[in-house]
């Protein structure tokens, strides 16, 4: 469970927010991207709905949170901005998937034929337009970390089974690295890896692939700078 903090004040996050859209810019144009081309999921699951309120009051359109619970508390803000998406980040249970579809406009965390199949039903019984959804690689091959190993095979076979689930529409990959006090030479190789994995796997299967979801509070710049597409940040919006 992530650790909750206290309120934060706007002024902190209004300062935290112009320093994190500031450094996505340096890292795209370092790698010559448009920062465009980078969308910003602020992550919340440590605080509640008024800071993810201010959030969106301050420009930010894209949410994450990582479990069911934490996001039916965020639900009733959410719907107060028809203009925001609702990204499911965490591990997913097939029990759930009901209540996933409903909540949720993204999901970053497929990681298996069953769950596919479990979304994509429910997807169709709420009747909700097909769900743009990411297939979640543990690259590195981290024993507590959930996601399909780092195979071009196992990954093509769920995104060639993914096509017959009219609920879905796998739009691209997500991974995260290992924790580390120093990411660079940890981080850079799994969302290098990532982005050759997605290339392999677009050709092999003729699906395009447009999205890496990749880099958190350690390492968004780095991420950025081999590929992503959305960085996933957290803690650096929230700290004082
Ligand atoms: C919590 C979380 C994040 C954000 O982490 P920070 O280090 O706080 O930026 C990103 N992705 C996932 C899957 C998470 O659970």
């Amino acid at each position: 469970m992530a650790e909750k903090l206290g309120p934060v004040a706007r002024d902190v996050i209004e300062r935290n927010l112009a320093k994190v859209r500031d450094r996505i810019a340096g890292a795209a144009s370092r790698a010559k991207r448009t920062p465009a081309d980078v969308r910003l999921i602020a992550v919340t699951k440590y605080v509640s709905p008024a800071e993810v309120k201010m959030l969106i009051e301050l420009g930010v359109s894209e949410i994450g949170e990582n479990r069911i619970q934490e996001a039916e508390t965020k639900k009733e803000t959410l719907s107060l901005f028809p203009g925001a998406c609702f990204h499911l980040i965490g591990h997913l249970q097939t029990n759930k998937a009901d209540k996933a579809v409903r909540l949720f406009n993204f999901i970053h965390s497929i990681d298996s034929e069953r769950i596919a199949s479990a979304l994509n039903k429910e997807a169709q019984k709420a009747g909700v337009p097909a769900i743009p959804c990411l297939l979640e690689v543990n690259v590195a091959g981290e024993a507590n970390k959930f996601g399909i190993p780092p195979d071009e095979s196992a990954i093509a076979q769920l995104v060639e089974r993914s096509k017959s689930l009219l609920g879905l529409k796998v739009t691209g990959l997500m991974a995260m690295a290992p924790f580390a006090e120093n990411p660079e030479p940890t981080s850079r190789p799994v969302f290098r890896r990532l982005r050759e994995l997605r290339d392999a796997v677009a050709l092999r299967t003729g699906t395009p692939l447009p999205e890496l979801s990749m880099g958190m509070t350690q390492d968004f710049e780095i991420a950025i700078e081999e590929g992503a597409t959305m960085v996933r940040v957290g803690s650096a919006l929230f700290e004082s």
